[in-house]
């Protein structure tokens, strides 16, 4: 089984990029559990057609210790496994260790035993802050493979390079490699070759370029991934490539991030900053 955490700037489109890809997987036959890892709780609404699902961490508090899987697990799309870890009391607690207790829960129930033949478990998870809780499912190797989502907008790639600190600081010591970005394009002037070379620079791949197109907008609107929502429809089929690159990407990095002044040499190279 793959374990892949999902990271990227708030809003860059971790959960929408997510769950179309795993549909994508699972059309290939694969068989996936998305975990959100985020408080918002908002990771596998397109696989699950909107229904709202209880998060891990409601359940524990509404009933006790004793959780079954069937109340924290739901079927998806193409016979996706989905949970959502959920976050904290706000203002209370650690969201972070939310998540651990949360996947600690999904492995003592047996979630992830050989009998469920799991090909895939993804974390989607919140990766604005770079702080120690929000790196525990590096940490505590419950993720191995890393894919960061990006743009070439600033901040994107901004907090793209952050996170690959944080890949490397544990990397150096585990096993956790980055897999790759996924550019889910702004329609940045040269977003692609910009980002193909911030990939370089930091020693990985962009794995996949994903356009922007408002069949994510209207296949959302329905509550479905594009996959599900038009299966012709193009952006359905970059969804299947992204799902084949990672299928079948060989190359695992530890990571080297750019010291910012490199991050805006860049940002100067392809135009996008006044020299
Ligand atoms: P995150 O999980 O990183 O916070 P979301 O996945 O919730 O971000 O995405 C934020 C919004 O961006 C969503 O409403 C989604 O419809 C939109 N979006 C994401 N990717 C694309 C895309 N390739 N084309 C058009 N809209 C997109
Ligand atoms: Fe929140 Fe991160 Fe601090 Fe945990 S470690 S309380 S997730 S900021
Ligand atoms: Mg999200």
């Amino acid at each position: 089984m793959r374990k892949i955490a999902i990271y990227g700037k708030g809003g860059i489109g971790k959960s929408t990029t997510t769950q179309n890809t795993v549909a994508g997987l699972a059309e290939m036959g694969k068989k996936v559990m998305v975990v959100g890892c985020d408080p918002k709780a908002d990771s596998t609404r397109l696989l699950l057609g909107g229904l709202a699902q209880r998060s891990v961490l409601d359940t524990l508090r509404e009933e006790g210790e004793e959780v079954d899987l069937a109340d924290i697990r739901r079927g998806g799309f193409g016979g996706t496994w989905c949970v959502e870890s959920g976050g904290p009391e706000p203002g209370v607690g650690c969201a972070g260790r939310g998540i651990i207790t949360s996947i600690n829960m999904l492995e003592s129930l047996g979630a992830y035993e050989a009998s469920e033949k799991l090909d895939y478990a993804f974390y989607d998870v919140l990766g604005d802050v770079v702080c120690g809780g929000f790196a525990m499912p590096i940490r505590d190797g419950k993720a191995e493979e890393i894919y960061i989502v990006c743009s070439g907008e600033m901040m994107a790639m901004y907090a793209a390079n952050n996170i690959c600190k944080g890949i490397r600081k544990y990397a150096e010591s585990g096993t956790v490699r980055l897999g790759g970005l996924i550019c889910n394009s702004r329609n940045v002037d040269n977003e692609k070759e910009m980002i193909q070379e911030l990939a370089k620079m930091i020693g990985t791949q962009m794995i996949y370029f994903v356009p922007r197109d408002n069949d994510v907008q209207r296949a959302e609107i329905n509550r479905k991934t594009v996959i599900e929502w038009n299966p012709e429809a193009p952006q359905a089929q970059h969804y299947r490539n992204l799902a084949q690159a990672i299928d079948g990407n060989q190359m695992f990095v530890v990571p080297n991030p750019l010291a910012i002044e490199q991050l805006e040499q860049l940002l100067l190279d392809f135009g996008l900053l006044a020299a």
